[in-house]
């Protein structure tokens, strides 16, 4: 087998094919990725939710003991108001009371206040909740896709890199080094289509004598200005006489 220009076409979309597949099976985990730290983010926002409600609670608890405590010290200044004798006395409990009970309407409204907090944080941790549960749900069956789907890409790919191999073998020996070389520096692009005497993979022209080893197809034409390996296009290709390929 020759390195005819159908040979190298050949090769190149080959080269392409398995570089879109490498590019796909790369890209899935990064897209995976990428939502497992947004899902990651969202748990984090739960637990600074349910913080949060815990907090809110504690609070409403420490003030429901505190409007206690002032409800039994209340208690006990009216059971010493029905025992003092002494007019002043009477009065400076009278305004205790009065003070105490000013501190219990304040905490009452704490207390108010709290409930109407830890409603609104309740019901922002069950919205946050299920979001998180629709996104886990989400991402898993995403993760499974992917899987299954590069199965498939994997096995496909092998296929792709078999053939590529089996193409390689019409490049010349004396070639071999220079050609891996190419392949190493511009992958998939290590070949280009010479059309109207230019090479498309820089859009610089080519000698007329480079233009006519690649009709001859006697020798393997690297562009002078990229590197890359010619193969002359489809229908600049056409009126040659074409080798067999195998
Ligand atoms: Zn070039």
């Amino acid at each position: 087998m020759s390195a005819t220009a159908e040979v190298l076409r050949e090769l190149h979309i080959l080269h392409q094919r398995a570089k879109s597949i490498r590019d796909r099976l790369a890209s899935a985990p990064r897209t995976l990725n990428a939502r497992q730290n947004a899902l990651a983010a969202r748990q984090a926002d739960l637990e600074k939710a349910r913080k949060a409600l815990q907090d809110a609670k504690l609070a409403l608890k420490k003030n429901e003991h505190t409007l206690q405590a002032q409800q039994t010290k209340i208690d006990d200044l009216k059971v010493k108001l029905n025992q003092v004798k002494k007019n002043e006395e009477y009065r400076a409990l009278q305004n205790q009371i009065a003070h105490d009970k000013l501190a219990m309407g304040k905490v009452e409204d704490e207390i108010l206040k709290g409930y109407e907090t830890i409603e609104a944080q309740a019901a922002a941790v069950a919205a946050v909740e299920a979001e998180v549960q629709g996104f886990a749900k989400e991402l898993a069956a995403l993760e499974a896709d992917i899987d299954a789907q590069a199965v498939g890409q994997k096995a496909q790919l092998g296929e792709l890199e078999a053939s590529i191999v089996s193409a390689e073998t019409s490049i010349p020996a004396d070639d071999r080094e220079r050609y891996s070389r190419t392949v190493r520096q511009f992958g998939a692009d290590a070949l280009a289509t010479c059309e109207a005497g230019a090479c498309l993979g820089c859009f610089t022209a080519v000698t007329p004598q480079m233009v006519n080893h690649l009709i001859v197809g006697d020798m393997l034409v690297f562009c002078k200005s990229c590197g890359r390996l010619l193969y002359l296009g489809e229908e600049e290709a056409k009126p040659t006489v074409k080798k067999a390929r195998k």
